[in-house]
C-alpha cells in the first residue's frame, strides 16, 4: 500500500425514497425552528412542497438561485435571511440552489440541510464556487459543508434527460479526477471506481426509462459517491477548465460532459494506473474513448461550440487555465491546453 493521508468530512446522509417526509424531523434534530427554503425559480414548486411539510418551521422561500452562484444573488438572499430572522437553510435542487445555501452559510454560519435533485454532488463538498464579473473564484471551507444531506429519489424523477445525462457525467468527472488526484487515498479511489461503475449503466437505463426508480436510485448513489470524492481530494485540469469556462458563461454540467474525455486523454500517459481503473469501471478498453462513446450513446453534447462557446475564447481560456493551474498528472502547458480546448471546441473526439 502506498502511503496516504485521509481526512474524513463530517456527514449525515439520509438516502432513500420519499425521504423528504423526514425533513421536519431532520430540522428538529439540528435544533432549528425557522428555516429559509432555497431553490431556483424553476423549482419553486419543490421548494413549496418542502415548505408545506415544515409548516410553521418554514419562514420563507427564496427562489432566485442561479448557476455559478453570482455574489449579487447571495447578497439579496443574506438580506432576506436577516430580515426573516432564520436559524437554518434548506436548499432544494441542483448545484445552483445548494451553492446558494453554501454561500449564505459562508457569510452567516447558518446550518444547512441540502436536498439534491441533480447529480452535481455539491452537497457533499466543503467547496464553493462564486462568480463576480465573469470570473469564478473557488474556496474551500468547512463552514459551507451542509450538516445534513437528504437524498429523495422521487425528487429526481422529473430531471429531464439532457440534465440527467450531463449532470451524471459531471458526477463521473468528480470520480475520474479523484482517481488521479495528488492526494488520492484508498477510500476515495474505491468510491470513485464505484461511482463510475454505477453511473454508466444507470444513465443508460434512465435515458431509456426516465421514471425507472432502480436506475434513478443508482444514479443518485453515484452522485453522492462522486461528490464525496470531490469533497475529499483535490481536482485537476478537467475541473480547472470547467471553472474557467463557467466563469466565461458556459453551462456547468454540459461543459463537464464535453471536456471529460479530452482531459482524460491529456492525462492518460501520466496517470496510467488511474486511467486503467476508469476504463475498468466503464467496462471499456480505453478510458478516454470509452467516456466519449458513453457521452455519445447518452445523447450528451459533444462539442464546446454546441454549448455556445466562441472560438475567440479558446486562447483566453487556455491562458486562465495555465495561470494558477491545479495540480495535474501531466504538465499543464498553454500549447497542450489550447490543443485540448480546440479539439473539444470542434468535438473531434479524444486523440
Ligand atoms: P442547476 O442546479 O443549475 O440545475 C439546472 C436546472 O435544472 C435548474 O433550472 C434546476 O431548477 C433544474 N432542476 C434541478 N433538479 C431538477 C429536477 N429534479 N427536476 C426538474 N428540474 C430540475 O445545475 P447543476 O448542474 O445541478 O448545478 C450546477 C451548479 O452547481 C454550478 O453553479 C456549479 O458550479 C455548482 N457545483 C458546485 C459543486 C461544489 O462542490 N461546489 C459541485 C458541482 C456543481
Amino acid at each position: 500500500m502506498t502511503p496516504f493521508t485521509y481526512d474524513a468530512l463530517p456527514a449525515r446522509v439520509v438516502f432513500g425514497s420519499s425521504t423528504l417526509q423526514q425533513l421536519p424531523a431532520e430540522l428538529a434534530r439540528l435544533g432549528c425552528r425557522r428555516a429559509l427554503i432555497l431553490s431556483t425559480p424553476e423549482q419553486r414548486n419543490t421548494a413549496e412542497m418542502a415548505s408545506t411539510l415544515l409548516g410553521a418551521a418554514s419562514v420563507g422561500i427564496f427562489a432566485a438561485a442561479a448557476m455559478h452562484t453570482p455574489v449579487a444573488v447571495t447578497a439579496a438572499a443574506v438580506t432576506e435571511a436577516e430580515r426573516l430572522g432564520v436559524d437554518s437553510l434548506v436548499s432544494v435542487g441542483g448545484g445552483s440552489a445548494i451553492g446558494l445555501g453554501k454561500a449564505i452559510a459562508l457569510r452567516t454560519d447558518l446550518p444547512q440541510i441540502a436536498v439534491p435533485t441533480t447529480y452535481a454532488g455539491s452537497e457533499a463538498t466543503p467547496i464553493l464556487g462564486e462568480t463576480d464579473g465573469g470570473e469564478k473564484i473557488t474556496k474551500r471551507s468547512l463552514r459551507v459543508l451542509p450538516e445534513v444531506i437528504l437524498y429523495d429519489v422521487e425528487l429526481t424523477l422529473t430531471l429531464p434527460p439532457y440534465l440527467t445525462v450531463t449532470s451524471g457525467l459531471n458526477a463521473i468527472a468528480h470520480a475520474v479526477e479523484a482517481l488521479y488526484a495528488a492526494n488520492a487515498n484508498p477510500v476515495t479511489s474505491m468510491l470513485a471506481e464505484q461511482a463510475i461503475g454505477v453511473l454508466g449503466p444507470a444513465l443508460t437505463a434512465i435515458v431509456r426509462d426516465p421514471l425507472g426508480k432502480v436506475a434513478r436510485s443508482d444514479a443518485l448513489y453515484g452522485a453522492w459517491a462522486g461528490g464525496t470524492c470531490l469533497g475529499l481530494v483535490g481536482m485537476s485540469l478537467h475541473h480547472k477548465l470547467c471553472h474557467v469556462l463557467g466563469g466565461l458563461g458556459l453551462p456547468h454540467a454540459p461543459t463537464h460532459a464535453v471536456l471529460l474525455p479530452y482531459a482524460v486523454a491529456y492525462n492518460a500517459a501520466a496517470a496510467p494506473d488511474a486511467v486503467r481503473r476508469v476504463a475498468r469501471a466503464l467496462g471499456a478498453s480505453d478510458a478516454a474513448t470509452g467516456l466519449f462513446a458513453l457521452a455519445r450513446s447518452l445523447g450528451a453534447p459533444l462539442s464546446l461550440s454546441a454549448l455556445g462557446m466562441h472560438a475567440d475564447d479558446i486562447g483566453r481560456a487556455a491562458d486562465l487555465a495555465v495561470a494558477n493551474s491545479y495540480p495535474n498528472p501531466a504538465p499543464v502547458t498553454r500549447e497542450g491546453v489550447r490543443g485540448l480546448l480546440d479539439a473539444a471546441f470542434h468535438g473531434r473526439g479524444p486523440a
